[in-house]
Parts: C-alpha cells; sequence; structure tokens
C-alpha cells in the first residue's frame, strides 16, 4: 500500500508529525502494556487516537459550516430587502431609512457573505484538510467505491474528546519529564565526589570566557565572566547527606547589593532558573553571559531594546547538546517574550 499521509495537530500546543493509523481497527488490535500503573494509553495509540480525534472534529466543524452556509442564501445574504417587504416582520427601526442606508446594508450582508464562504473554503483546502481528504480518497478507492454510510448524525462531539485526549496526552508527557528529571538527579547524587568533585574538575579544565574557582567550605564556589566583568558566588542549598543540593546565585561583591542594573538582572534571571540542582545548566547559562555586551535578541536581533535595555532573559536551546558540552541557551528582551 502506499504510504498514508501525514498531517499536523493543530490543536495540539505539541506539534506531532505522525503517519495515520493504517485503519481505526488496528488501533485496538496493537494495545501494548505500558510501564505506567495506571491504565493509560499507549504513547504511539494516543498519538493515532489524537490524529484521528483531530480529523473528526475538523470534519465536524466543516460540516457545521456547510450548515451555516445554506442559510446564507437567500436569507441572510438579502435580509436588508426582506425587511422591507416583510414590513410586518420588520421594526420601524430595523427598516433602512434611505436608499443610501439600504445600499451599506446590502453590501455588508454581501461581503460579509463572501468572507464567510472564503474562510469555508480555505478550510476545506487547507494543509491540515488536505490529508484528511488523502485518507477519505483511499480508503473509497480500497473500497471500490463503497464507504460505510452514517446516519448522518454525529454520535459524539470530536472538539471536547480531542480536549480531553490532549489533555490527557500533555499529563503524561508531564509526568514523563518529571521522571526523567528524578533520574538524573539521582544520578547525580550518585555521582562520585557528588557537586563538589564536578566543581573542582570545571575549576580545573575551565571553559572559554568563564572561570570557575574550586568549592569553598561553606558550600559556595565562585564564577567569573572576566570580559564583562561579572562574577557570581554559587551557593549549594540544603546539603544535607541525601541530597542533591540547589543552588542560588548572588553577587560576588562584598556588599549585599548588587554591583550594578546589569548585574542585579542578569542574577533574577539565574535565580529564575529551572532544575535549580542541575549545576551543568547552571554554568551553561553563566556562559551564555559571557559576550552579555554583544550578544543580540533572538526574537528582534537587536541588542538594546527601546528601553536600551540588553536582551539578559534567556531560554534553553531545545538542542539536546553533546556529551561534555553544557547547554546553550538563547537571548531575548523581556519585551520580546
Ligand atoms: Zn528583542
Amino acid at each position: 500500500m502506499e504510504q498514508s499521509p501525514s498531517f499536523k495537530t493543530s490543536e495540539l500546543k505539541n506539534k506531532t508529525y505522525t503517519t495515520m493509523p493504517e485503519s481505526a481497527s488496528t488501533v485496538a488490535l496493537n494495545t501494548a502494556p505500558e510501564d505506567d500503573a495506571e491504565p493509560a494509553l499507549d504513547p504511539e495509540l494516543l498519538d493515532q487516537e489524537l490524529q484521528l480525534v483531530s480529523s473528526l472534529a475538523k470534519l465536524q466543524k466543516l460540516e457545521e459550516m456547510i450548515h451555516q452556509l445554506r442559510t446564507l442564501l437567500p436569507e441572510r445574504l438579502l435580509e436588508p430587502l426582506a425587511l422591507i417587504i416583510n414590513l410586518k416582520a420588520a421594526t420601524a427601526v430595523s427598516v433602512p431609512n434611505s436608499p443610501q442606508a439600504l445600499y451599506q446594508r446590502l453590501s455588508q450582508s454581501a461581503s460579509d457573505g463572501v468572507r464567510e464562504v472564503e474562510t469555508f473554503k480555505s478550510l476545506w483546502r487547507g494543509r491540515e484538510m488536505k490529508a484528511v481528504w488523502e485518507r477519505v480518497d483511499t480508503l473509497i478507492y480500497e473500497n471500490a467505491g463503497q464507504l460505510l454510510q452514517s446516519n448522518g448524525m454525529w454520535q459524539e462531539d470530536y472538539d471536547k474528546i480531542l480536549e480531553e485526549i490532549a489533555k490527557h496526552d500533555a499529563a503524561r508527557k508531564e509526568k514523563q519529564q518529571r521522571a526523567k528529571e528524578e533520574e538524573e538527579r539521582s544520578q547525580l547524587q550518585s555521582a562520585e565526589g557528588g557537586w563538589r568533585a564536578l566543581v573542582e574538575e570545571y575549576s580545573q579544565t575551565g571553559f572559554p570566557g568563564m572561570r570557575v574557582l574550586p568549592p569553598r567550605r561553606d558550600s559556595s564556589f565562585v564564577v567569573l565572566l572576566p570580559k564583562v566583568g561579572l562574577s557570581f558566588k554559587v551557593n549549594a542549598i540544603g546539603t544535607g547527606q541525601e541530597d542533591v543540593p540547589e543552588f542560588n546565585v548572588t553577587s560576588k561583591s562584598s556588599s549585599a547589593e548588587p554591583a550594578s542594573k546589569v548585574e542585579s538582572t542578569v542574577l533574577g534571571c539565574l535565580n529564575a532558573r529551572p532544575r535549580k540542582w542541575d549545576l551543568n545548566y547552571l554554568f551553561g547559562m553563566i556562559l551564555s553571559y559571557s559576550n552579555l555586551f554583544q550578544t543580540t535578541c533572538a526574537k528582534c536581533g537587536k541588542m538594546q531594546d527601546q528601553a536600551a535595555n540588553l536582551p539578559t532573559l534567556r531560554r534553553l536551546n531545545p538542542t539536546t547538546p553533546q556529551p561534555e558540552q553544557l547547554p546553550t541557551f538563547e537571548a531575548y528582551h523581556a519585551t520580546c517574550v
């Protein structure tokens, strides 16, 4: 058989590109056990289910629009005229009081109607529907022109079902993410020498543009960005025997106040990061400030925004770093996110 068409489920935040299942019946056969204790759908099944339900939701929406369009001609399009002809039904206010007013209303209802038809047409011919139509064509072809006839009623509201499945899918992904993070965290915990060994190692090998000083007795260490004149004190918090500590960042200057506005903004961004236990994440993020005064915003491409602020916000670059490499970050102005 030819390859099934692939299409995008636009309703979902998580863009997934997968192929449509052979048919709905294979979905039920392929049930694989999930590592979860709860009777959750297999991720692949869930994906297929999402595709199917989202296609059905689109079809349902189109049909709804067709019903709506049927009332366009002649009723809604000529409504301004009908009001005049059928004066009994019309109130005095709703009747146009001059030919110009009538013309206004007629051209308004005409352009509204055209827009409605155009919206429908673009949905029908849109990229997202293309895969659905191809799927339907394939099915008609495979069944030699015979298609299962429905009773003309939608038994379910697929928009609602889609919403539920999407919610379920999002919850599953979040759970997966948490489990992954937990695993990484426990790996760090069992690492020889813990976080101190890692800082020690970095203090020896170093990074271009960033210096890490060896850990101090008070469970802190210093990171320097010589090129931009910034220095940070990183403090390990919650250094219990078992715990993997989390790290917060303060100004290295002896006074409690950060040395400059830029420094305090950067500190704010650093301390708002996720994965506070993850030193590689932190080092990667600090390193992303090593060229602060030459870094442009990933959104607007400029160094300074209208208020002359530098792009001090950081977003994790989604590409996974190579082993032995720190994660990288993109710079943004606060006004650009
Ligand atoms: Zn910007």
